[in-house]
């Protein structure tokens, strides 16, 4: 099965992806987390993303598309794929549909996190993870069972993201209103989205995606 989480920033599509992981088996496939590696390895890639995502900004669909096809050809085959982060642009669901087809895969579901506005502030502000293994975190809703400590890994190193600031997040949100959500109407036309409450306790999200994919 292959999925892809939509919503804006803070709607909570890594948080749902990585309970996926852990539930079902299935890989998330964060555009996001591959950049910010790359940012991090000084590769070319990232020495080209690194400003662009600093402004909020949209990072070129060519380098994201070829980032996921590659990531999927690493995958091979067997474990279902979950887009966290992509496609973001027209381009981008049109390249998505021609990769999938490339590895054998079709898109199952669109599941689209619907939130208010207001409170993706809050959500982003107070977001961190954990800096070994990279579970999320929030210094209200999620915080670690023991203060300091990941629940996952034990580390007591956490990191915030450069552009989880109000300022960024306000161009974030621009870019997701102007750019990705016009792309839903694709999906709709085939049928496969689905709309949850993103508001909704991060469990009761949880379930409402279990569902769809029981559907
Ligand atoms: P996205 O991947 O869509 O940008 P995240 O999954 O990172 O969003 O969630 C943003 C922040 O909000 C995180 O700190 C996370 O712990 C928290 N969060 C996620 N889902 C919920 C929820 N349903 N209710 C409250 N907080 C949430
Ligand atoms: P995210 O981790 O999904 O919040 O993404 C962080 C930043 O990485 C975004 O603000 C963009 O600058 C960049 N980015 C991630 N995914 C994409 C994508 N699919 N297309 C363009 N830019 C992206």
């Amino acid at each position: 099965m292959n999925i892809i989480l939509l919503g804006p920033p803070g709607a909570g599509k890594g948080t749902q992806a990585q309970r996926l992981e852990e539930r079902r088996g299935m890989r998330q496939l964060s555009t996001g987390d591959m950049l910010r590696a790359a940012v991090k390895a000084g590769t070319p890639v990232g020495l080209e993303a690194k400003a662009v995502m600093e402004r909020g900004e949209l990072v070129s669909d060519e380098i994201v598309s070829k980032l996921i096809d590659a990531e999927l050809a690493a995958m091979g085959e067997g474990a279902g794929a979950i887009f966290d982060g992509y496609p973001r642009t027209e381009a981008q669901a049109r390249s998505l549909d021609g990769i999938l087809a490339l590895h054998g895969r079709t898109l199952d579901h669109v599941i689209e996190l619907e939130v208010n506005e207001d409170a993706l502030v809050e959500r982003i502000t107070g977001r961190f993870t954990c800096a070994n293994c990279g579970a999320g975190y929030h210094d209200v809703f999620k915080q670690p069972a023991v203060a300091g400590v990941c629940d996952k890994c034990g580390s007591a190193e956490f990191k915030r993201r450069p552009d989880d600031n109000e300022e960024t997040v306000r161009t974030r949100m621009a870019e997701y209103r102007a750019k990705t959500a016009p792309i839903l109407p694709v999906y709709e036309a085939r049928g496969i989205v689905h709309r949850i409450d993103g508001m909704a306790d991060i469990d009761a999200v949880s379930e409402a995606i279990a569902e769809i994919l029981a559907s």
